[in-house]
């Protein structure tokens, strides 16, 4: 085999790999499957490259595989699974950025491109570049290095005066061919501005849904420059990425009820107005009275949130389903598509523990078996669960799917005090006759109740 040929097939293998891995990746059952494949693909992807015909700076290309890989394998051994949503925003923004490198690249190459190419070349650094910086403003966000959102007077106005300046800029490259070095700095310096301007105002906790449409553009990015570059499994990556991300987006809008255009243009990061006001009294108990309520309930549906993630409290909740079980008790975990900050998060969080797959169920899988449950234990979960989506017109959160708790028997939440959940918003359920509050960190209350448990054989 030659070798043009030989990397044609390499790539080809590549691009089938990356789409039996995010098939894989659709269920947990298969997803680390799904991601071994995926990353065999890039190996592949990788390997091939250094058989391209004609290519050079071999050494330069080891030397940046391995401060990116020695970066990414640290990285990924040291994050916690709260703040993942950052390591993906970064590791995204890396992919629009290297989407937008590559066509400044080609400009700098000056060679001749039909028009067709350069349209696409242009276009697909526009979006990695806005990717890349948007990425940046919102891992320094979800990090906690940027605490505020700032909005520019007029910011709207800013946001179209720098787009329009951008894709003028844009045009005159494609009609030149072969553009100045100062056209491609200053499209490369307006397209990078934007992604900041536009990115500044929408607040930390919006930021999952912004990160996935960012994912979105950088695959859009990546599929055109593998057009430019000639490079199907490029292209084939790119649109795989980019049709994932835009599902997603989509995905996480409907189950908050906003549409993506009020998520970044109106957002609501916890300062939310409006809504009934919330009658009646928050009813405490004790860790005594949850335990002995739980192990002599017939069934028990658990429901995570945000509060079990930042307390890390998975391991011990699956401790205390398993002792429920063994004394008889039908333990279930539902999970909402938005719980926690990033969609996933608490199957992860709860497959991590070793919570098997069966016992983990989807809104539309448990809702109607709340009123058949004895107990339902909210632990740090609070806008999934807030009954005024179903019934307060006025509320912002109105619409928003949520998991139907407040119709079990007996609900107990888990939360360290009186804290609103991301919204900001007063939660009806807590002030629910059925409802009684366990106050504690999520870590610190199970394990209370897993000692309650014990004591009672
Ligand atoms: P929320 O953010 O609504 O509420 C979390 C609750 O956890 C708080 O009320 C807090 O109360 C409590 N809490 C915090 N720390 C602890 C702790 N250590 N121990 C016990 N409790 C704790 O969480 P939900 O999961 O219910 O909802 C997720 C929200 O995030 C939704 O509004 C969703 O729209 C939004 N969102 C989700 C995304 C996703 O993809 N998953 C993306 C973007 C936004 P207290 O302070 O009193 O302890």
């Amino acid at each position: 085999m030659t070798s043009p040929t030989l990397v044609q097939f390499a790539y080809f293998a590549a691009a089938v790999l990356f789409i039996l891995g995010l098939k894989s990746m659709s269920s947990p059952l298969t997803a680390r499957r799904g991601i071994v494949w995926a990353g065999v693909g890039m190996v592949l992807a990788t390997l091939a490259t250094f058989l391209t015909p004609g290519m050079h700076n071999f050494a330069l290309i080891l030397l940046a595989i391995v401060i990116g890989g020695g970066l990414a394998w640290w990285s990924g051994k040291i994050v916690k699974m709260t703040d993942m949503p950052q390591m993906v925003a970064i590791y995204n923004g890396m992919g629009g950025g290297a989407a937008a490198a590559i066509a400044a690249v080609e400009f700098a190459r000056g060679e001749a491109h039909g028009e067709l190419s350069l349209a696409l070349a242009v276009l697909g650094a526009l979006i990695g570049a806005i990717s890349f910086a948007g990425s940046c403003v919102a891992f320094a966000k979800l990090q906690g290095i940027m605490n505020k959102a700032f909005r520019l007077p007029a910011q709207n106005i800013v946001n179209i005066a720098l787009a329009t300046a951008t894709v003028v800029v844009g045009l005159s490259i494609v009609l030149v061919a072969t553009p100045t070095p100062a056209q491609v700095v200053v499209f490369f310096v307006l397209a990078l501005l934007l992604g900041v301007v536009v990115t500044l105002p929408i607040g930390g906790a919006d930021m999952p849904v912004v990160i996935s449409l960012f994912n979105a553009f950088t695959g859009l990015a990546v599929g055109f420059e593998g057009f430019v570059l000639g490079i199907p499994a490029l292209i084939i990556a790119g649109i795989v990425v980019g049709a994932a991300g835009t599902l997603l987006t989509q995905l996480m809008a409907r189950a908050m009820n906003r549409p993506i255009t009020n998520i970044l243009f109106t957002p609501i990061s916890g300062e939310a107005q409006g809504g009934a006001a919330v009658e009646g009294t928050m009813k405490e108990l004790s860790g005594l009275d949850a335990a002995s309520l739980m192990r002599f309930a017939q069934k028990v549906i658990i429901v995570p949130g945000y509060g079990m993630a930042v307390a890390g409290a998975q391991h011990k909740v699956w401790e205390m389903a398993k002792l429920l079980e063994e004394a008889g008790v039908e333990v279930k975990f539902a999970i909402h598509p938005v719980a926690g900050r990033m969609p996933g998060h608490m199957n992860v969080l709860l497959a991590e523990a070793g919570v098997p797959y069966e016992q983990i169920f989807d809104l539309e899988e448990i809702n109607a078996e709340f009123p058949l449950a004895d107990v339902a234990l909210v632990i740090g979960a609070n806008d999934v669960v807030n009954p005024v989506a179903r019934t307060d017109k006025s509320s912002p959160i109105y619409g928003m799917p949520i998991l139907d708790v407040d119709k079990a028997q007996n609900v107990i939440v888990i939360k360290r005090g009186k804290g609103a959940g991301y919204s900001g918003i007063e939660n009806a359920l807590f002030y629910q006759d059925n409802c009684r509050m366990l106050y504690g960190s999520a870590q610190q209350a199970v394990a209370d109740v897993i000692q309650n448990i014990k004591t009672m054989g």
